[in-house]
């Protein structure tokens, strides 16, 4: 199996959820991925943040969850607090859409890496199991 798909071009997403919230320059509210300590600022829709987050908690023995409203306490890190909306965001790829992390790039690439870490687990899980449960 290849890498995960990240950082994609624009033009190979498949969600007109996600593209019509990215032209909406950050009016688009923003939800938030909490996984263990980490609150991360997300920009996608309800679908793809799910499955994201499902992923996500692949990596861990933790519950990961959206929330669509900023958490009590706010950001614990005053770097992905400051971070500004803008379209240079890397993607993360999720099935046929993506979504947005608007964190710092320390955050950013730790929840880039919990995110792989999640796919390579659910790559094991899946072949580890051949019945298909349908949820
Ligand atoms: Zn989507
Ligand atoms: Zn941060």
């Amino acid at each position: 199996m290849s890498s995960p798909d990240v950082q994609q071009p624009l033009s190979t997403i498949q969600c007109d959820v996600w593209r019509s919230a990215v032209r909406s320059g950050g009016q688009q509210t923003v939800s938030f991925l909490l996984l263990e300590r980490l609150t991360i600022p997300l920009l996608g829709c309800d679908d793809h943040l799910e499955q994201f987050s499902s992923i996500c908690e692949l990596s861990t023995d933790d519950t990961a969850e959206i929330v669509h409203h900023r958490p009590a306490g706010g950001l614990s890190c005053p770097s992905c607090r400051l971070a500004p909306y803008n379209t240079s965001y890397p993607l993360i790829r999720v099935r046929d859409g993506a979504i947005v992390p608007i964190a710092c790039p320390e955050h950013q690439s730790e929840i880039v890496q919990r995110f792989q870490t999640g796919l390579r687990t659910q790559q094991q899980l899946t072949s580890d199991f051949v019945t298909h449960i349908d949820s």
